[in-house]
């Protein structure tokens, strides 16, 4: 039977409170729109379709590092991928950027204590060339114990940044320690350093190093600027304490070019009115180049591109349901720039990313608080059997889509539990069998959720024939 239907019209939302409430102090209650709760159930007992992209993805495609022919063959698959799962419009809108890519690399103390360590570039390094720089250490136990150094102490020589990053579930570490990256290679290059070493923004204890892009700004000159394991740079410290002068050789090869191209790929599930602001959801394509980029971030646009799979095959939404694929994320969210400068005027109803992982989605918070309190209260009712609460302080967050949100479209954000996530971001680790499947479908069911509440309702009648 062909029976359109509006969430927002049949919200089981009681105005009255039950007569043994006190009236004052309770809320009405709110209950999940069943049909919604049906769409989640769902997805969260039988989702394939997420753990087949990202399995997929890294398998025939693997790493996808920006503006490369790997990120280019990852285009090509997601536009494949795409149109054999039945979305409409699907189609890359590209644009230009530099290139960079990692050549050989290697730390080696030279005395006092000769031996090697492990680490890895920074985005957008400087080259040492094959021959390699050797210089003394300098350590530093912050960014900012830098910043005030004066700069003889660090002309010349080979900078070392420590730092304390602890796992947590919001993650909430990546933004002050992550400082050491993003902002230790300009100021240690203003103050005449030959090179720099991090200890890796990472919470984990394999010698794997942590990658990440940084960039030289202020006139820096680019020096070569790398991540050295968190157990290496350990040991770095411990041969620092002995008390004698520390010598690196460091060797950290890369090139760089203008005029590589990237892009974003763009699907659809067609909305019944062309003219309601759309659902935009998605995650990054490209990655880092040491992993697969499971993590970061195939499960991101798996889940989202899952949960939009879930409403085509439930019928019709009313709104149109804009997945992107968006390329350059890693280099500095290039990919949504592009975006919000073609489409970040478009009408959006809400804009909304997954790229923190695999793990469980444990809180949402959404701008709808404020200008849609039904929709979210209903968005709690739907949420809260998948354990996820709301959190009334929440900030939008996604480097995709925050410039889009930049230009006027609300925000909603379905946080992943961050606790295991820096043992593995930006790592060679980030490869597919750190992706718990369980956890995955949770991420899907809570996507699908949302995408239904905020859909304008599903119209059963036009049900498209499941593909994968
Ligand atoms: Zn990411």
């Amino acid at each position: 039977m062909k029976q359109p239907y509006l969430l927002a019209s049949l919200l089981l939302v009681s105005t009255a409170a039950p007569a043994q409430q006190s009236i004052t102090t309770l809320p009405s209650p709110v209950v999940a729109d069943p049909r919604v709760a049906a769409l989640r159930d769902d997805a969260l007992a039988n989702d394939h379709y997420a753990w087949d992209i990202v399995e997929g993805l890294t398998t025939e495609v693997g790493q996808r590092l920006a503006a490369t022919d790997a990120e280019a063959r990852a285009r090509d698959w997601a536009v494949h991928r795409l149109t054999a799962m039945g979305f409409a419009n699907v189609h890359v809108e590209p644009f230009t950027m530099p290139v960079w890519t990692r050549g050989p690399e290697g730390a080696e103390i030279v005395a006092p204590f000769p031996q090697k360590l492990a680490v890895a570039a920074l985005g957008y390094s400087g080259s040492t060339g094959p021959q390699g720089i050797t210089g003394q250490i300098v350590y530093f136990p912050s960014v900012d114990a830098l910043r005030a150094a004066p700069d003889s102490a660090v002309r010349g020589k080979i900078v070392f940044i420590d730092h304390n990053m602890m796992p947590a579930q919001d993650g909430s570490g990546y933004g002050q320690f992550g400082a050491p990256r993003r902002q230790g290679p300009t100021i240690a290059s203003l103050k005449g350093a030959i090179g720099i070493v991090i200890r890796s923004i990472g919470t984990d204890h394999h010698r794997n190093p942590h990658t990440g892009v940084q960039y030289f700004t202020d006139g820096a000159a680019p020096i070569p600027a790398g991540a050295l394991s968190i157990p290496d740079a350990e040991q770095l410290v411990r041969i620092l304490k002995r008390g004698q002068p520390v010598t690196m050789h460091l060797t950290l090869v890369s090139e760089k070019h203008d005029g590589g191209q990237s892009g974003n790929v763009i699907a659809e599930v067609p909305g019944r009115d062309p003219k309601a602001p759309i659902l935009l959801v998605g995650g990054h394509l490209d990655s880092w180049d040491l992993g697969t980029g499971a993590i970061d971030d195939g499960t991101g646009i798996a889940i989202t591109t899952a949960a939009a799979k879930h409403i085509m095959d439930a019928g019709r939404p009313l709104r149109t349901i804009r997945i992107v694929w968006f390329g350059a994320e890693e280099p500095g969210g290039l990919g949504g720039k592009a975006y919000a400068a073609v489409h970040g005027k478009d009408p959006h109803a809400i804009a909304g990313e997954s790229d923190f992982g695999a793990d469980r989605v444990w809180r949402f918070s959404s701008q709808l608080m404020k200008s849609d309190p039904s929709a979210y209260a209903q968005l709690a009712a739907s949420l809260a059997p998948l354990g996820i609460t709301k959190n009334d302080k929440g900030e939008a967050d996604g480097t995709d889509v925050e410039p889009t949100i930049a230009l006027g479209a609300p925000w909603a954000s379905l946080n992943q539990d961050g606790t295991r996530y820096f043992d593995w971001h930006h790592t060679p680790d980030d490869t597919l069998d750190k992706i718990d499947p369980v956890q995955l479908r949770q991420n899907v069911a809570a996507w699908t959720a949302m995408l239904a509440v905020l859909s304008g309702g599903i119209e059963s009648g036009a049900k498209q024939p499941k593909r994968r």
